[in-house]
């Protein structure tokens, strides 16, 4: 496995799971396998309210603690909880969070910030991230934010690659972590000609290449999957280098559109939308 460097030292994998939509039965079971089968990263979030199976998945895979790099995230109502933290570490059986986002730019996020500055300095927290505070959100969060963010997770692939963002986040040493990385399951990303192309010439799966192609990029990935066969697949990726000018033909596949176009109301109405914990 792989490792980056974040901008303040700590060293994170650039492969994980991630286990959004999964039921806590399937998180579970899916972070085993995946520890089991040599990854050292996991995504969760509060509002996946599948934090207590990720926990669960993670005991049962017996890897050392130190060797699990585990994040998750703060959902917009937990914001102005000061308890969050606590609460979110108790779910995960952990004492310590390698790192901890801000899941939206909604709600109170200054005051969520602020927290997570706190956790930081006392060490519940290894790392700071930030998901989805693109444009505006980002400039003003780190216009005004007292150490500035490790991480940013957004919607990120071949056919959507942040090109604003890393105008802003690439000079701070912010690593971009892609959700979404390999288009949710559409399949007309995956069957893109490119990567069957790839694929054959490397005697690797389309997802493979996809996944390979992120990592030359520089991304962190968290591909979802319930599937052993595919777990297994997803982090089978560092024994082959894609060439510039394949790098260069799969760059000609962002068309600058997202899978995900949420409205601001959409987003103002996570303020109010409370995960409900006790469904684990
Ligand atoms: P993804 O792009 O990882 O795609 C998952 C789909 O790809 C599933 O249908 C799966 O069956 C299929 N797949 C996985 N491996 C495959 C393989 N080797 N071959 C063929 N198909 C394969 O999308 P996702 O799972 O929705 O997102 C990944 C992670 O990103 C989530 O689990 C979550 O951790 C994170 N995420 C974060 C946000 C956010 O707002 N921060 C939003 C969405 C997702």
């Amino acid at each position: 496995m792989e490792y980056t460097e974040l901008n303040n030292g700590i060293k994170m994998p650039t492969v994980g799971i991630g286990v959004f939509t999964f039921t806590p039965e399937e998180a579970e079971k899916s972070v085993e396998a995946a520890l089991k089968s040599g990854y050292h990263l996991v995504d969760t979030a509060n509002a996946y309210v599948n934090e207590r199976g990720t926990g669960r998945g993670i005991k049962n895979s017996g890897v050392k603690r130190e060797d699990v790099f585990v994040s998750t995230k703060l959902w917009p109502t937990e914001y102005e909880n000061e308890n969050a933290i606590n609460e979110t570490l108790e779910r995960l059986g952990l004492d310590y969070i390698d790192l901890l986002f801000l899941h939206q730019p909604a709600g109170n996020w200054r005051a969520g910030y602020r927290q997570l500055e706190k956790a930081y300095k006392d060490g519940k927290i290894k790392a700071i991230g930030i998901s989805n505070f693109e444009g505006k959100y980002l400039d003003e969060l780190l216009a005004e934010c007292e150490i500035t963010p490790q991480v940013m997770q957004v919607e990120c692939h071949p056919y959507f690659t942040q090109v604003e963002t890393r105008k802003i986040t690439e000079p701070k040493g912010i690593k971009i972590m892609a959700w979404y990385p390999l288009g949710h399951g559409d399949k007309s990303l995956v069957q893109e000609p490119i990567f069957a192309k790839l694929a054959e010439k490397y005697g690797k799966t389309p997802a493979q290449i996809i996944l390979k192609w992120h990592n030359q990029m520089g991304f962190i990935v968290i591909p979802g999957s319930r599937n052993p066969e595919h777990i297994k697949e997803n982090a089978d990726i560092f024994d082959f280098e894609l060439t510039d000018e394949e790098m260069a033909e799969i760059a000609k596949l962002d068309k600058g559109v997202r899978y995900y176009n949420g409205t601001d109301e959409q987003l103002a109405s996570y303020a109010t939308w409370q995960p409900d914990y006790e469904k684990e």
